[in-house]
């Protein structure tokens, strides 16, 4: 065990190349290119902490060619 403060830990410098990346594609129909787009979230006046009915925009990406958004980016609470 070591007494001695702890010292803010350097992060080593990772040169990450574009060939160590991995594509995300459209499970659907494989096109590699995707769109920003929103997903609104509506809060009810009355679970609102201001009172008001409240629109939270989700900001996710979705397929460019059909316009999917990818499982790992639904939010959750939809079932
Ligand atoms: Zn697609």
């Amino acid at each position: 065990m070591s007494t001695k403060p702890l010292k803010p830990i350097k992060q080593p410098q990772k040169k990450i190349s574009i060939e160590d990346t991995e594509s995300l594609k459209c499970e659907d129909c494989n096109n590699y290119s995707f769109i920003k787009s929103y997903f609104i979230r509506r809060i009810s006046a009355i679970l609102s902490p201001t009172g008001q009915e409240t629109m939270i925009p989700i900001e996710v990406f979705s397929c460019g060619n059909c316009g999917k958004v990818p499982a790992s980016m639904m939010p959750k609470g939809d079932g």
